[in-house]
């Protein structure tokens, strides 16, 4: 084995069937079907894709070619020569279709009593008039708006206003910061950006408008500034600048109707940032037809949405999970979408299963790392509320470790549910590897199989496919509608990092490993890979062995240098709640890691530590963790999506108390 080859130890063995009850109805019923649609999609993909976007999607010209790209220049178009307009398929065609009356967003607010449903034709007016607020301001086509905005109805009435009238959001999660705010307005040029007074969260009201002040006193571009009220905060308006959302949305002068923009397939939807794990955020760009497209037949399959159902995905449509599967995706259906502006843990760790009763919510998409707090607080939580109308559970985001996979299972899916664990990113616009509710068999930790039309594969450092367990590089090897098009303002940015390590194939930057059964384990990104004694191991693996120890809520492993072995495993670990951090449980959990891996992967050093560094969007940022175990405590690298920067001197604090 080289050098270059990422082992792989996992045991995890257990394997679940889909459920039947509720396939009758289901898209895809089988594993013969999937198959068999799969090898469709890999022999004639321009068929395939074609099939698909002339089912979902409403065109105003059909496309004169399916598909035209060349990974190795790279330059990738979907859809070409084709027109059509997001917003016209998320509102104006289900105002024909039946669905006029039919809630398209029920948003549950901060506090209990605040919700507001949207019917098709209610959110079809509220944008047409937001989109005509823009124009009146002096958005054309092409123009970028930010969007800084908690989890409000405005938000989506924002984003799709812009995809009405061609603008390109590029929306900046309401969590971050004034400077953070500055470079996304600076790096796009935005000629508007809509804000709020104020973000409600977990009881607390945190201003918004100042970091917006300050971030546009230097960003020359915006000329205009729209205020959604939202708690009702004392803030400053700049007199000829900053309007009053609901004042201008009033406004006599403001129609009902707004004529769509006929968009080409490849003019650019919205510019969006990753969310820094590894290093400096990417500017990510999606155009039109091909992301469109892509969200609509991920969402239909992974999801299984049907007209009745109340679909809820708990992301921040700050990021892309909120953008393609709370706005896009499900409104492209037609589906009712559920917008939740609360956090987990407020009012009490039953807030999540309180909404889902009170909604009778039927598909429920989260986070491994909501998972894992939750499992922290207990089960009791889980049993007080009603949670039968469940009949799907997602996750995305991060690896779920097999212990929290079945700890979603068992007690918010009652051992029923499929759970599809989806793995994608920012830069792959939707869902690129995930089972299908009613089809694939499940194995606790592994996202499964590719979606129909991705060609997924694990190769070595040489670009040759890995055996099977071998762990390797995650590629696709073929495009897929809703690749990104471009690193915004970077070509250079979005060759190097995507296409030229592996020519003619794009690269993930996560390692993973195919089974025997041609199922996908994500084994963590490529950049925190740990290489002790020449054994490369994925973080994944040694995190999901601590997280299965009754005592772990949570764990982060990072390599730390060692003279002789290159390489050693450090480890930080959170425990559950009441569990007392103690020098025993220290050598326990050493013990349990080589019991359960073996002794390559016994951690050297284990840390205790109450809280671990995560990017806004809920990732462990493992970088930081590298520096702290290394006792390099000067240069953190872009630590701006840090939801909370005190955990770093935490962390150093119980370093230093270590040695
Ligand atoms: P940056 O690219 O700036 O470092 P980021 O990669 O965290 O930030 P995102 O696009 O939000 O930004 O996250 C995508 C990454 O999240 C994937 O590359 C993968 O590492 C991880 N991920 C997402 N879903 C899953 C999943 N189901 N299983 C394992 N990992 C996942
Ligand atoms: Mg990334």
């Amino acid at each position: 084995m080289s050098q270059e080859d990422i082992e792989s130890m996992m045991k995890e063995k257990r394997t679940f069937d889909p459920p039947k009850e509720h396939s009758d109805k289901a898209y895809i019923t089988s594993m013969e079907q999937y198959e068999e649609i799969y090898k469709r999609s890999m022999e004639d993909p321009d068929g395939f894709w074609a099939e698909r976007s002339e089912e979902l999607i409403h065109w105003f010209k059909k496309w004169d070619s399916v598909s035209d790209y060349d990974l190795h220049k790279p330059e990738v178009k979907w859809y070409v020569g084709g027109k059509t307009n997001i917003a016209y398929n998320c509102l104006d065609r289900h105002l024909e279709n039946g669905r006029r009356n039919k809630a398209a967003i029920i948003w549950q607010g901060e506090p209990e009593e605040d919700v507001r449903v949207y019917t098709y034709q209610m959110l079809h007016t509220e944008v047409c008039r937001f989109a005509n607020v823009l124009k009146s301001m002096g958005v054309k086509r092409g123009d970028r708006v930010s969007i800084y905005l908690p989890m409000v109805p405005e938000l989506a009435v924002a984003m799709l206003a812009c995809t009405r009238i061609g603008a390109v959001h590029s929306i900046v999660f309401a969590g971050f910061s004034a400077v953070s705010l500055q470079n996304r307005i600076q790096d796009c040029e935005a000629k508007v950006l809509v804000t709020a007074d104020a973000v409600l969260r977990a009881g607390r009201t945190i201003p918004l408008k100042p970091n917006a002040d300050e971030a546009m006193g230097k960003c020359p571009s915006v000329e205009k500034c729209v205020v959604v009220k939202r708690a009702g905060n004392e803030i400053s308006m700049q007199d000829g600048r900053d309007v009053w959302w609901h004042e201008i949305m009033e406004d006599e002068s403001i129609s009902d109707e707004c004529p769509y923009e006929e968009m080409d397939a490849e003019d650019t939807a919205f510019i969006l940032y990753t969310s820094g794990s590894t290093g400096k955020p990417k500017g990510v760009v999606h155009t039109t037809g091909g992301y469109l497209t892509y969200v609509a037949h991920t969402t239909q399959w992974v999801f299984d949405v049907h007209d009745d159902d109340v679909y809820w995905c708990t992301a921040d449509v700050g990021w892309i999970t909120g953008h393609s599967y709370i706005v896009y995706g499900p409104l492209a259906l037609g589906a009712t979408s559920l917008m939740f502006e609360g956090v987990p843990s407020y009012p009490s760790p039953a807030r999540f299963w309180k909404v889902v009763e009170k909604f009778k919510v039927n598909i429920f998409y989260t986070a491994p790392t909501v998972v894992r707090a939750l499992m922290r607080e207990g089960v009791e939580w889980t049993r007080k509320h009603d949670l039968s109308s469940l009949r799907i559970l997602g996750s995305v985001g991060e690896p779920i470790n097999p212990e929290a996979w079945m700890w979603y299972f068992k007690y918010i899916g009652n051992e029923k549910l499929p759970i599809c664990d989806t793995w994608w990113q920012t830069e792959t616009g939707g869902i690129l590897i995930s089972a299908l509710p009613y089809a694939t068999p499940l194995k606790p930790g592994s996202a499964t199989k590719p979606m129909p039309g991705v060609d997924a594969a694990v190769v070595r450092a040489d670009g040759t496919n890995a055996n099977p367990n071998e762990g390797g590089h995650l590629v696709i090897k073929k495009p897929w509608p809703g690749i990104l098009r471009g690193v915004y303002g970077d070509p250079e940015r979005y060759k190097s990092t995507y296409f030229e390590r592996f020519p003619g194939m794009y690269e993930s930057g996560d390692g993973a490993r195919v089974d025997d059964e041609g199922y996908f384990w994500i084994m963590g990104r490529l950049d925190d890979v740990i290489n002790v004694s020449g054994h490369r191991m994925g973080t994944a693996e040694i995190e999901s062995a601590l997280v299965s120890h009754e005592s772990v809520a949570e764990a982060a492993v990072v390599g730390m240098p060692h003279q002789v072995k290159g390489e050693t495993i450090y480890a930080y670990v959170t425990l559950k709640s009441g569990v007392e951090e103690t020098d025993d449980l220290r050598k326990e959990l050493r013990a349990w890691v080589r019991n359960e891996i073996g002794a390559i992967a016994t951690p050297e050093v284990l840390q205790f530590a109450d809280g671990l560094p995560k990017t806004r969007s809920g990732k462990i940022m493992r970088r930081v963790l590298r520096k702290i175990a290394a006792s390099k405590y000067d240069d953190f690298g872009d630590t701006s999506t840090l939801a909370d920067p005190g955990v770093i001197s935490d962390l150093i604090e119980g370093k230093k108390s270590l040695l």
